[in-house]
């Protein structure tokens, strides 16, 4: 391949030159199974459940080059990524740290099974390395790159070293940076995962997730991904490789309209709390600008006629469609407490910060001065 920047990659990264028959875009092989050349082991069979066929291996080697990694893999979800990296990680008996604002799924697989599979599990304050301990049965610490819904940053870099320094696997959910903003294989980190459902894929079209890293771990997780059966299919597959030629254009347009209106909404009399890590108020503001090569393209807000009021706001804008999930080319508009974090008791919630006033939006790729207009309106018939 001709470049190494990020545009580049995401464009040429894993494509066949030339492609079968000529093609320029790498087809879809919609066969399940392919005729077995003598002596073949099972795991090298060519199957799709077994992440063994042309459509796959073509997906995994672009995600691959995108993360910077020597291999990927790809699951019918983000949950399917991260349930299966961790059981290819721990065993009955291990102790894993992990942060303790995770995505509300997470969460959730956490604390509902892990102690169905003998896991401990301990949850990190993941701003203050000097709170972390690791025990003689920890294996692996797994963190988020920006946490939702806050947006607080990560002690990346103490993670990847305390992860060293105790012989742990580092995994880390790169759902929200992105490779564009931040590439967690260059900066150390072991497994790199993805829910692809968002920016990855980026049109809100489908459900898939992503396991990147050291090609000995990834083989690991395909060997743990062929057990427990969450391949994705070639179809979605191919979905997302169309969705990751234009990865660094969206993500670049959404950083760049997040800090726009990132900034008008903490100017507005109206916002009392503007929660986006590009902002010089955001408590992460000088560590995220030292990892990221962008801010991403979440923030949340409060406001000050509180719970009435976001729900007020949710109904009075026009451009973002009321609805959880991200990282689609329109923008969204949600209250965490009423979706993402659902699932967690009140309390856990409140001693997060995710109150039930906050307001979490997601920004699309419209033009920036659109959705500035639409939040000027909304708010002036708060
Ligand atoms: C959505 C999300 C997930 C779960 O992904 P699915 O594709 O819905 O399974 C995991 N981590 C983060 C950070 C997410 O935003």
């Amino acid at each position: 391949m001709g470049g190494s920047r990020i545009e580049t990659v995401a464009v040429h990264g894993g494509e066949r030159r030339p492609g079968p028959e000529g093609s320029v875009v790498y087809p879809i092989y919609q066969s399940t199974v392919y005729s077995v050349p003598p002596g073949t082991e099972y795991h090298d069979l060519s199957y799709i459940r077994l992440n063994s066929t042309p459509s796959q291996t073509y997906l995994y080697d672009k995600l691959a080059a995108l993360e910077g990694t020597d291999a990927a893999l790809a699951t019918t979800s983000g949950m399917a990524a991260i349930s299966t990296a961790l059981h290819s990680v721990l065993r009955s008996g291990d102790h894993l740290l992990a942060g303790h604002c995770l995505y509300g799924g997470t969460h959730d697989f956490l604390t509902e099974h892990a102690a169905d599979f003998g896991w401990e599990v301990t949850f990190i304050d993941p701003q203050r390395p000097d709170t972390w301990e690791a025990r003689p049965n920890t294996k692996a610490v797994l963190v988020e790159s920006i946490a939702n819904p806050l947006m607080r940053v990560t002690r990346l870099r103490e993670v990847v070293e305390f992860a060293r320094r105790h012989g742990l696997v580092s995994l880390i959910d790169n759902t929200f940076a992105t490779p564009v903003n931040f590439r967690p294989a260059e900066a150390g980190f072991d497994l790199v995962l993805h829910s692809a459902t968002k920016y990855l894929n980026g049109h809100s079209d489908i459900v898939a997730g992503v396991i990147a890293g050291r090609a000995e771990l990834v083989e690991r997780a395909r060997t743990t991904a062929n057990h427990f059966g969450g391949s994705l299919d070639p179809h979605a597959g191919f979905l997302l490789a169309r969705g990751l030629k234009t990865l660094a254009l969206r993500v670049r347009a959404q950083n760049a309209n997040a800090q726009a209106l990132a900034e008008f909404l903490a100017a507005h009399p109206g916002v009392v709390e503007v929660n986006y890590p590009g902002l010089a108020s955001h408590p992460d503001h000088a560590h995220a600008a030292e990892l990221f090569t962008g801010f991403g393209g979440m923030l949340s807000i409060r406001l000050a006629g509180g719970e009435a009021a976001a729900r007020a706001l949710i109904d009075a804008v026009r451009l973002p469609f009321s609805a959880p999930s991200l990282g689609g080319v329109e923008s969204l508009i949600t209250r965490p407490a009423a979706t993402s974090h659902a699932g967690m008791s009140r309390a856990d919630r409140e001693a997060l910060g995710i109150t039930d006033d906050l307001v979490r939006i997601s920004v699309g790729v419209e033009n920036p001065e659109d959705l500035v207009e639409d939040f000027a309106q909304a708010l002036a018939t708060l």
